[in-house]
């Protein structure tokens, strides 16, 4: 299925071959888990190249592959294995390609074939979603929704923001999940920063807290963030919380399949805006996401992808003031042909701690 689709669009591209470097990628399209090693598919051909240390599991792991190992350099594996194919044009990726692989891949290919640029040809793919992937997907939610319930515990005067992220990551590999990026544990003033990861300050009674985190599971991350308040809030903390959960609830209503991605990231940013607050919420309303933490498409203001049924979408708003602090509130929903489905259940009501 998943080849079927790539070489639709390497005959779009007017490809004779295509070559899969990207990590992510090389996994989606084969199920191969090592980590080197590259693909190579025609339009009646799929060949994985790859060294010694891989030989068992590649067999094992890339059904449907023919498995090519090559000892010295591996781009001159693909110019053999290319000359005797006869390619001509092999696409290959911009994004994820080095320029020393490029280089290396242009001397072996020299007079051999034409190296094409292109961009998202497997990202396109992964966009949406198989139900095998929207499962284990929901499973990194639920535990994800765990590892929230678990800190809620934890969190209190005294505590650093290293700490909390530390037993947020230890919850996490006790669960079979690995952090998929640097947890952004910010409290108080600097709750104003968006991406304030943990850092050694203190949490002090009346701070908000607003905890970013997530985790590989089964290779698919999770991605939330939920803002609490140590104490009672005062009125201005509860105002700013409140505008911030309306323009999320907006932002989820709004992702329905059809729309495109900047529809809804303008449905939930009208709110803040019309609140006052348009330069305290400068960065998009949410991400795809899936393999990789951030993927495409995107709820921006500048991205017109249509949305459909399987994308999985972060929907996160914010309002970062600097020198009072900020809200962000993060959830995943998968589109679907009605109101997109949130994956978490973990409350959204400002929790007071
Ligand atoms: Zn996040
Ligand atoms: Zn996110």
């Amino acid at each position: 299925m998943k080849l079927q689709q790539l070489r639709a669009d390497m005959a779009r591209r007017g490809l004779d071959g295509f070559l899969v470097t990207g990590a992510e990628n090389r996994y989606y399209m084969s199920g191969f888990t090592g980590s080197s090693g590259l693909l190579l598919i025609t339009h009646d051909d799929a060949l994985l190249i790859t060294d010694f240390r891989y030989k068992e599991q590649a067999a094992r792991q890339a059904e449907g592959y023919r498995v090519v190992v090559y000892e010295g350099q591996i781009f001159d594996a693909v110019g053999n294995v290319v000359r005797e194919l006869g390619l001509g044009r092999l696409g290959f990726e911009a994004e994820r390609t080095t320029y020393a692989s490029f280089e290396g891949l242009s001397r072996a290919l020299d007079g051999v074939a034409e190296l094409v640029p292109t961009r998202g040809a497997v990202e396109g793919l992964r966009m949406v979603k198989s139900p095998e992937e929207l499962e284990i997907m929901a499973e990194a939610c639920r535990i994800t929704d765990a590892a929230f319930d678990h800190i809620l515990g934890f969190v209190r005067p005294g505590v650093t923001e290293k700490e909390i992220a530390t037993e947020l990551k230890v919850f996490m590999l006790k669960h079979d999940m690995t952090p998929s990026f640097d947890f952004i544990v910010a409290s108080g003033a600097r709750g104003s920063m968006p991406h304030g990861v943990a850092s050694d300050k203190v949490v002090e009674k009346g701070d908000f807290v607003t905890l970013d985190f997530g985790g590989f599971y089964k290779r698919y991350s999770s991605d939330i963030t939920r803002t609490v308040v140590v104490g009672k809030p005062t009125d201005e903390q509860r105002r700013i919380y409140d505008l911030v959960l309306r323009a999320q609830l907006a932002g989820v209503a709004a992702a329905r399949a059809g729309k495109r991605g900047s529809e809804v990231d303008a449905v939930a940013r009208e709110i803040i805006n019309q609140a006052g607050h348009k330069e305290h919420f400068g960065h998009g309303l949410g991400h795809a996401i899936g393999l990789e933490v951030h993927e495409n498409p995107r709820f921006s203001p500048t991205d017109s992808t249509v949305i459909q049924p399987g994308m999985v979408l972060s929907v996160e708003p914010g309002v970062y003031i600097p020198g009072w602090g900020g809200v962000r509130i993060e959830d995943l929903v998968v589109i679907t042909d009605g109101d997109a489905r949130v994956m978490y259940s973990s409350t959204k009501e400002l929790i007071e701690l």
